[in-house]
């Protein structure tokens, strides 16, 4: 485990759910905050660059991590592997921010596994038809790809009790408020308070 008075904020949900949009405004809007950026065996799609969307890897250096212990968790989505490096969580947490994960629930439950202090946020879409809608007008995917994903995304909901928080991602900023909301109240959580004492300790004398 890796010690650290900050804390783990995960972001799971079906793809076309919001995910990333999400991701991208609750770092824009509180400073507290980094994004872990993980490891991947997927071929890297346009748009996307090496190190700040993924750190694009071979199936052998992927797996050369893996025997050298160095991720945090690791898990296979779609056929390739994904993990978050200890490196990068460990430098966050050195510089006191809390960290956001945008991974599956494979790596959360790794992660509550290996008792970090971590928040689990499950994204609904509104809806399957809407669901449907996005992720053929992201058009990112090819169709194979993105028929292998309608398929997974029954499976990845079913995990959705595993989590702390469910949020329905119908409008945009009313997600990210809810979800700012959630992360500021996990901050004042009173085990999170690790100076407390010191600070009720004056109001004695
Ligand atoms: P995509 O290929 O669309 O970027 O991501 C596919 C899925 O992999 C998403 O559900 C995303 O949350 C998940 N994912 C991304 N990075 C990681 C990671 O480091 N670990 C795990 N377990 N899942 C990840």
């Amino acid at each position: 485990m890796i010690k650290s008075n900050n804390f783990c904020i995960v972001l799971s949900s079906p793809s076309g759910a919001g995910k990333t949009t999400i991701s991208k405004k609750l770092l824009k809007i509180d400073k507290f905050i980094s994004l872990s950026v993980s490891c991947t065996t997927r071929p890297k799609r346009k748009g996307e660059i090496h190190k700040k969307d993924y750190l694009f890897l071979s199936d052998k250096e992927f797996s050369n991590l893996i025997k050298k212990n160095k991720f945090l968790e690791y898990a296979e989505v779609f056929g390739f592997k994904y993990g978050t490096l200890k490196k990068t969580i460990i430098t966050f947490f050195e510089k006191n921010k809390d960290v956001l994960f945008d991974i599956d629930w494979q790596g959360f439950q790794q992660l509550k596994q290996s008792k970090m202090d971590v928040v689990g946020i499950f994204i609904l879409p509104p809806s399957k038809k809407e669901l449907v809608n996005r992720l053929k007008t992201r058009g990112r995917d090819t169709n194979t790809e993105m028929k292998k994903r309608m398929n997974l995304v029954q499976n990845e909901i079913s995990h959705f009790p595993e989590y702390d928080y469910v949020v329905i991602n119908k409008d945009i900023n009313i997600c990210v408020k809810q979800i700012k909301n959630i992360i500021e109240s996990e901050r004042l959580k009173r085990p999170r308070l690790n100076n407390l004492t010191n600070f009720v300790d004056k109001f004695r004398s």
